[in-house]
């Protein structure tokens, strides 16, 4: 039998090539490519027949290789990148289809996969395809303009990152600037984009620019663009996609287009104390991280899947927790009114399990939003990897001391960055009813006093109660309690690593996990 491997072998050096592609081009007996493709894996070659055509043959490319393959030799055709991508391996197959061919026929047929130029262009630019994208070819050769305008309209439309193969050639000029016309018409002119001209190829160029300069540099032949979707930045030089829309709006750091968030852990991500908490003493009007996180709104997204909602990348949704008054933890009938009017008829209100409502509000303007929130009179605070106080009504504010002194940690703590999403719970008297000592950290106020409760679990496969590591802490003193076990929390906790965990593993604040082992198994999840 005849035999096709149908060869991509990569953007066009020796160190991004397949192990197998290599060993399929030394065992053919004749090598079938574009004269640019043979130049390429010329130094493979060991004696083997080489047809070499013109770019545009392809059809008769593939004719010759299926004609020779049936008079029993090893034909190898060779493509850039990825022999099924804009390649070689789908005409093979049509010329055999035509013929009456079928799998197991003479000749047999191999497609060895290749990287593909978009991988190897995202390599260079940093990691812009990591949230779904689309790939457009912009030649119109083979396909209606129509077509591809289309193509390029829904795919902006749907937020994909665009990666556009065969930009521009000596003749096709036209294509990519119609391609800029309509992308700008659902992108944002400050949207990062990449154009990548012979990647690992001598003559290599990686270029990092806007959307609104990408016709101002070269493109040509040899070139691929990749264009970020709405999430994507520019980051020292780095193309970046995030890889899902979580990053969420938190009130904290500066997050200018074009710049990451500072982690949540981060010195730069400290914020000022009390802000953000709804406290009497802020009502004067919007808190400074605020005002400082207005200019965060443009790159805050997230899709709604749960509405069915279509995602509007010019609108995002600004998310923020709502907690009721102290201390009596009751919502009046016109806050409840208020938050409806201000949430609209477009966004939503969720019970959270932590004893809040979060609010979505598509295209919530924040500052706007804090104000009439603060206004309402309830307690307003940022979500993400941040500390929220919850804490008991206090009997409908009966505790009206512990409240006192709840509130006054609400405003201290509320909303401090930490390495994950943290809850510190406050139960106004022993009964504890709602359970602070099963939280990772609980304040306990009995009889004039704190009781500390630190490590506990609330849920996964082994939940538990944390351990009390003290009693009779002072009021006044419980600030300093709590700040010391955070510091060490903030400055030794690895990302994402969960308070409980962090605790047993190293202690904090001076206080030590010496509780029952009950950590079992591996945790689900994202536990
Ligand atoms: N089969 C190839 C695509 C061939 S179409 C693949 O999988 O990548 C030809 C187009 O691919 C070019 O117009 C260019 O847009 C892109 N391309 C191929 N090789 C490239 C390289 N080394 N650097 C940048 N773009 C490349």
């Amino acid at each position: 039998m005849g035999r096709i491997v149908v060869v991509g072998f990569g953007p066009g050096n020796e160190d991004h090539m397949t192990y197998r592609a290599r060993r399929a081009i030394e065992e053919s007996d004749m090598i079938i490519g574009y004269k640019t493709y043979i130049d390429l894996v010329r130094d493979l070659l060991d004696g083997q027949e080489i047809i070499r055509t013109g770019m545009t043959e392809e059809v008769t490319r593939a004719q010759a290789a299926v004609r020779h393959a049936r008079s029993g030799r090893t034909v190898a055709v060779v493509s850039s990148g990825d022999a099924g991508i804009y390649g070689m391996a789908g005409l093979i197959y049509e010329v055999l289809m035509e013929q009456g061919w079928k799998p197991g026929d003479d000749p047999e047929v191999e497609v060895v996969p290749g990287v593909p130029a978009l991988n190897a262009a995202a390599s260079l630019l940093g990691a812009p395809l990591m949230h779904d994208f689309a790939a457009i070819s912009l030649s119109d050769h083979l396909t209606p303009w129509d077509v591809i305008a289309r193509r390029v309209e829904e795919a902006a439309r749907a937020d994909f990152v665009i990666v556009l193969y065969n930009p521009k050639s000596g003749r096709r000029t036209r294509q990519i600037v119609e391609t800029h016309r309509i992308l700008l018409q659902y992108r944002r002119p400050d949207t990062p984009v990449g154009i990548v001209k012979s990647a690992y190829r001598s003559g290599q160029r990686v270029v990092r620019t806007t959307l609104e300069d990408l016709l101002n540099h070269e493109i040509g032949m040899l070139t691929t663009v990749i264009v970020g979707n709405s999430s994507t930045v520019l980051y020292e030089g780095l193309m970046v996609t995030p890889r899902g829309y979580q990053r969420k709006y938190t009130l904290t750091g500066v997050n200018e287009r074009g710049r990451l968030d500072p982690m949540p852990w981060s010195l730069n991500a400290a914020r000022p104390s009390g802000a953000g908490t709804g406290s009497p003493e802020s009502r004067g009007g919007p808190s400074p991280a605020f005002r400082i996180g207005t200019a965060a709104l443009p790159a805050v997204v997230e899709v709604d899947h749960s509405s069915g909602q279509s995602f509007d990348p010019a609108r995002p949704v600004l998310e923020v927790a709502v907690r009721p008054p102290l201390p009596d933890g009751r919502f009046s009938a016109a806050q409840w009114a208020g938050i409806a009017d201000l949430v609209g008829p477009e966004g939503h209100i969720q019970w959270s399990p932590n004893h809040e409502l979060i609010l979505r509000i598509p295209g919530g303007d924040p500052v706007q939003v804090e104000a009439s929130l603060i206004a309402l009179g309830v307690r307003v605070g940022p979500t993400g990897e941040v500390l929220r106080i919850a804490t008991c009504d206090f009997c409908e504010g009966e505790k009206e001391e512990a409240a006192d002194w709840a509130r006054k940690l609400a405003e201290r703590f509320d909303g401090r960055p930490v390495p994950h999403e943290l809850t510190v719970a406050i139960n106004g008297c022993g009964m504890a009813c709602y359970g602070a000592a099963t939280e990772e950290i609980g304040l306990v106020f009995r009889r004039g006093a704190f009781e500390v409760y630190l490590g506990g679990k609330k849920g996964g496969r082994s939940p538990h109660p944390g351990v009390k590591v003290a009693e009779g802490v002072a009021p006044e003193a419980i600030g300093e309690v709590l700040d010391a076990i955070l510091k060490d929390y903030v400055e030794h906790g690895a990302p994402k690593e969960r308070f409980h965990k962090f605790f047993k593993r190293r202690g904090a604040g001076g206080y030590r996990w010496d509780g029952p082992a009950v950590e079992t198994g591996e945790p689900v999840c994202g536990e």
